[in-house]
């Protein structure tokens, strides 16, 4: 039970329990998270004088921070890389006075006209309208083993902790945009890059399949799967995957690995919403008729609620989309 919920049993002092450290601050539209589509609502937000707060989440600048090259967003002919655009997109907020913070949601309460949010389980804001633009977090595929050696060589982030492998033998697990992606890059500092890929064939487009083709220190191990990441205890030393040709070729293969990179898809960041927010099974927020929720004045835009494009750029469009739904029901209100 939300913590929210149950301070509704006691409605004369509903202010003071809402307010955790202090007073209740209340705003116009919030706006939660910091990637392409929490910024880009901000920058149409903070323009349409909804004087935008933005609260950064766990990773400010969400997910593009973590990759390299962008070379398919409109207006940089040359490329950029994902630290870069997002720091663009954060000053161009910023210029029409959005207010961002650092902090993340921990708390809601969305039913009533007036949304209740907690942040860092502190501080309570209460907004006339909300845009969630959590994003979504890397999977990791549930062995113990991939526990045990987080930190010591398991990591679902390239870009962070491919420096520390240089010259070394890697492997990447997953078949899509992204590990082929990983693997590139990878494969421009280490010594060899497996990629285990668990079909006989990619998911990934075309273009990144023929990129992948062609980097020489790259091994593709189709139809294997992850049994085990070995190690000393402390760190990875190498990975038993199993080889399997149809249900009875099977045959286990062990490499030697210094570093074990996820590149599986992602989760959308919607848990703390889901007791008022309608999600599909896999936690995605539905939303309707342009970035609308099942909740009035509870808006939804870039990947917490995109099952197919996933992309910067449709994040960007979903954030100005969810801002102007906001505008247009803050005036109707
Ligand atoms: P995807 O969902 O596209 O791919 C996930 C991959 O991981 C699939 O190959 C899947 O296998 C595999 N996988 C899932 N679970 C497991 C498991 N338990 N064990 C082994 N393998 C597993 O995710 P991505 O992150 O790659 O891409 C997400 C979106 O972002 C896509 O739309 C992609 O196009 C886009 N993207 C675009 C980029 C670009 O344009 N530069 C770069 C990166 C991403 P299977 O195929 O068998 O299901």
């Amino acid at each position: 039970m939300s913590f929210f919920k149950k301070m509704d049993t006691n409605s004369t002092s509903a202010n003071k329990a809402d307010n955790t450290s202090g007073e209740v601050e209340h705003v116009k539209c919030l706006i939660i998270g910091s990637g392409p589509a929490g910024y880009t609502a901000a920058i149409y937000a903070a323009r349409a004088n909804l004087n935008p707060v933005l609260i950064q989440g766990m990773q400010a600048g969400g997910q593009l921070t973590t990759t390299t090259e962008i070379d398919n967003f409109p207006g940089y002919p040359e490329g950029t890389d994902g630290t870069s655009l997002m720091e663009d997109i954060k000053k161009q907020a910023e210029r029409f006075g959005t207010d961002i913070r650092w902090g993340t949601v921990t708390e809601v309460d969305f039913s009533g006209d007036i949304h209740k949010l907690v942040i860092d389980g502190e501080k309570t804001i209460t907004a006339d309208a909300v845009i969630i633009s959590t994003g979504a977090t890397a999977k990791y595929l549930g062995l113990e083993s991939e526990e045990k050696y987080k930190g010591g060589g398991v990591s679902a982030c390239a870009t962070c902790d491919g420096f520390f492998y240089r010259g070394k033998d890697v492997a990447v697990v997953g078949g899509g945009d992204t590990a082929i992606e990983e693997a590139s890059y990878l494969a421009g500092l280490c010594n060899k890059v497996y990629l285990i890929v668990r079909k006989n064939y990619f998911r990934a487009s075309k273009a990144m399949q023929e990129r992948v083709a062609e980097i020489s220190n790259i091994e593709i191990l189709f139809e294997h799967n992850t049994k085990e990441i070995i190690g000393d205890g402390s760190v990875v030393t190498g990975a038993k995957l199993i080889k399997r040709k149809g249900e009875a070729d099977e045959s286990e293969v062990e490499i030697k690995i210094d570093g074990f990179f996820l590149a599986i898809g992602h989760n959308p960041n919607s848990e703390v919403f889901k007791p008022y927010i309608d999600t599909d099974e896999t936690g995605y927020i539905i939303t309707n008729d342009g970035m609308k929720t099942n909740v009035k004045g509870v808006f939804a835009c870039g990947d917490v609620q995109d099952t197919v494009y996933r992309q910067a750029i449709t994040a960007a469009g979903s954030g100005c989309m969810a801002a102007l739904d906001s505008e247009r029901y803050l005036a109707e209100k």
